[in-house]
């Protein structure tokens, strides 16, 4: 996540120069010339300082250090995190406090919401953009922690089933137990937030189709016909991922986000093709932390990464 983002600058530039430069032509015009030019150049100055508020935000929070208890955690549950060199620890760290101070946090039905959970959310959000601090997680700011599974109408009702939903355009919900257990195995291959997390890329004008928003238009078809056969191996039972991946398409790519991202070293034995297609996604290879560039993501025969050299891990 960067604290200043070029694009973001793009409308907000273009926003001050057309409402200061009109105010300017207006006030010109009515033979007021300086007035014009005065209330020109504060509208336009309104205009930037608006956009300015988060860039100045994030740099604030870049100055200050995550605390010590929160790098002990990220170290305990955070696996790709302990693989990070220190520069990109320091990134990391920095992406948990953003999202920590951006996202709202609120507990449902008595639920109060701990450091913890908030630090859980976090991690999740900056292991997603390690390798792409560019984006930003597409969707809403938004997380309800609910205290037990809850159901389509959002109550934990007997047949309640859900440790999480995501919205297109509302909150993510997840349950508190489920975010525990999540960090609790990081190498389980099941992780409740790196899931719904996920599923918010793949909510564009397509629906969710597993497919992510943010993939090149041009590989879609390579996508979809390797999401085909992947959820045919899975419903075949000779899949890393959990049955769960076989539901649809869109879960699919949310159950294989979660094994890419706790069980790198299986999913890059097993699902060479999968393993590589994610890499390039995130830009990122999770078995060693290294941030990867652009282009094809180069496997040897055993699966390893023969165009990085492996640093150790601690
Ligand atoms: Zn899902």
């Amino acid at each position: 996540m960067r604290i200043v983002r070029p694009l973001s600058l793009v409308p907000t530039v273009l926003l001050a120069v057309l409402l200061g430069g009109g105010t300017w032509i207006v006030g010109a015009e009515l033979g007021a010339f300086g007035v014009g030019a005065g209330l020109g150049a504060v509208s336009a100055l309104v205009v930037l300082g608006m956009g300015a508020r988060r860039p100045f935000r994030r740099w604030r929070l870049a100055q200050r250090n995550l605390p010590a208890s929160h790098r002990r955690w990220l170290r305990v549950h955070v696996p790709l995190y302990r693989r990070l060199d220190a520069e990109g620890r320091a990134a990391f760290e920095r992406d948990v406090r953003f999202a920590r101070a951006e996202y709202s946090f609120e507990g449902v039905r008595g639920v109060t919401v701990t450091e913890t959970l908030r630090l859980s959310v976090a991690a999740g959000i900056a292991m997603l953009l390690h390798g792409r601090p560019e984006w930003e997680l597409p969707g809403s700011r938004s997380v309800l922690f609910y205290p037990e599974r809850f159901d389509d109408t959002y109550h934990d009702t007997r047949t309640a089933s859900y440790d999480g939903m995501a919205h297109p355009q509302g909150p993510i919900l997840l349950t508190v137990s489920s975010v525990e257990a999540a960090w609790a195995r990081p190498d389980a291959g099941s992780n409740v937030v790196l899931h719904e997390l996920a599923h918010l890329f793949d909510f564009d004008n397509e629906g969710p189709d597993g497919v992510p928003s943010l993939v090149d238009p041009g590989s879609a078809p390579d996508w979809q016909a390797l999401v085909r056969a992947e959820m045919r191996r899975v419903r075949a039972g000779r899949s890393l991922l959990r049955p769960y991946a076989a539901e649809a398409p869109s879960e699919f790519f949310a159950v294989a986000v979660e094994h890419f991202f706790e069980q790198p070293d299986a999913m890059a034995r097993r699902h060479r093709d999968l393993f590589r297609a994610l890499a390039a996604f995130f830009r990122l290879d999770p078995r060693t932390g290294t941030v990867l560039g652009e282009g094809p993501v180069a496997l040897d025969e055993r699966g390893e990464d023969a165009s990085v050299p492996r640093p150790a891990v601690d």
